[in-house]
């Protein structure tokens, strides 16, 4: 019989769940000082990652994973960080099915309210992973998510399970492993597109699926997770909100193993500017976007590339004459969105070969130099004849406008 204590429990979670389903809003989790830093090349000290986390915190992420405790001392120091000094987001560890790595992440975790803790745990479902990585049978493996997250959910109220290679596992396995898993206690289950290789429809009918065929899904949240081995994981992510998916994991850049994860700035200003669409509202400051990017950028090391959307160093910057006259007449001629929404840096006219008049005229005007018709073409004719890549600056501008 399920002692007074434990039927109180079960009733604060069930409450918890019910109220975020109703509510419609997505919950944006962020996985950057966990699956991001996994990336070779991505590792962060702790003081680094408590750096981030407050940043994530100051953005609105809804809960962080915070990292795998079990798998390295610095990383249970960096949580144990976190724990000291953040507020307002959840943190999850992340588990394997083991009673040993759940005590740990209990101890990391300590000294947080039960509605700000939680364990994330993940065990391989696919065929390949219980053949090749387990040596597991179905039946095993559901015995082993039944006991693990029956032991977690003893010590934590938000408990997430996770079928790792959710996307190649048996469509009637995968809702099995669902079903076994918020039956013993779990509060979110996962959808972790592993290998990064679905596509838009297929997650959609993937997400619908799991909510049609699992029988007590309505007690726990969904989460998806992808990563981005297509170059598709913001365009899945979106899928699965559509389809109904509660929480959408994601990591700042992108950054994360092989061709990275979802990036949280992309899925974010998406739902964003379609609002009216996914009717969905987050709790992100979208004005702390471009620089949280930067803040990722410069302690991982990882470059942002330079075309990457939101944080990239050319998402404000054109060279080309129409649309810097276009942008000099009203930005929103050629933005999708003003830079101040994301906070990034101001619209950048690069002057080069394909620079217009307009352009030429408006730097000048600004470095204070002559900016008369004559002084115009004279730096457009010898823009045309610069080699590539020559910097255009105020000096070269005031050279050329004397005719030297
Ligand atoms: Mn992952």
């Amino acid at each position: 019989m399920k002692s007074l204590r434990k039927k109180i429990e079960d009733r604060v979670r069930e409450t918890i769940i019910q109220a975020h389903r109703r509510s419609g809003r997505i919950l944006i989790s962020d996985t950057t000082l966990r699956d991001g830093e996994q990336m070779p090349g991505a590792t962060l000290e702790p003081e680094q990652k408590l750096r981030i986390a407050r940043a994530l915190e100051e953005a609105g992420v809804h809960s962080l994973d915070a990292g795998f405790p079990a798998s390295s001392d610095a990383d249970v120091k960096a949580i144990r960080m976190m724990v000291a000094c953040i507020r307002k987001p959840v943190l999850t560890a992340l588990c394997r099915t083991l009673h040993s790595d759940i005590d740990i992440a209990d101890e990391a975790l300590d000294g947080l309210p039960d509605h700000k803790r939680g364990v994330s745990l993940f065990c391989g479902t696919s065929p390949l992973h219980r053949e090749f990585k387990l040596g597991r049978s179905r039946s095993e493996v559901l015995q082993l998510i039944t006991n693990s997250v029956g032991y977690a959910a003893e010590k934590f109220r938000i408990v997430a399970f996770s079928p790792e290679d959710a996307s190649r596992t048996e469509p009637d396995f995968l809702c099995q492993c669902y079903k076994e898993a918020i039956s013993a206690g779990a509060t979110t289950v996962g959808f972790p597109d592993t290998v990064g290789l679905l596509t838009p429809e297929k997650t959609h009918d993937v997400i619908r699926m799991i909510q049609d065929d699992v029988p007590n899904i309505e007690r726990a949240l969904l989460a998806v997770h992808f990563h981005n081995d297509l170059g598709l994981a913001t365009a899945n992510s979106l899928a699965g909100i559509a389809a109904g998916a509660n929480v959408v994991q994601c990591t700042v850049n992108g950054i994360g193993e092989r061709a990275g994860n979802a990036s949280l700035e992309e899925v974010v200003m998406a739902l964003t500017l379609h609002a009216d669409q996914y009717q969905r509202k987050h709790s992100i400051d979208t004005t702390k976007l471009a620089p949280l990017c930067s803040l990722v950028e410069q302690l991982t090391g990882i470059a942002v590339p330079r075309m990457k959307p939101v944080g990239g160093a050319n998402v404000f910057a054109t060279e080309a004459g129409i649309h810097q006259d276009g942008l000099l007449k009203n930005p929103d001629t050629y933005l999708p969105y003003r830079p101040e929404l994301v906070g990034g840096p101001d619209i950048s006219l690069v002057l080069g070969r394909h620079s217009g008049r307009r352009a030429v005229m408006h730097h000048l005007q600004s470095l204070g130099l002559p900016a008369d018709e004559t002084a115009v073409i004279r730096v457009l004719t010898r823009l045309k004849e610069l080699p590539g890549g020559t910097v255009i600056d105020g000096r070269l501008l005031s050279c050329i406008t004397q005719g030297e």
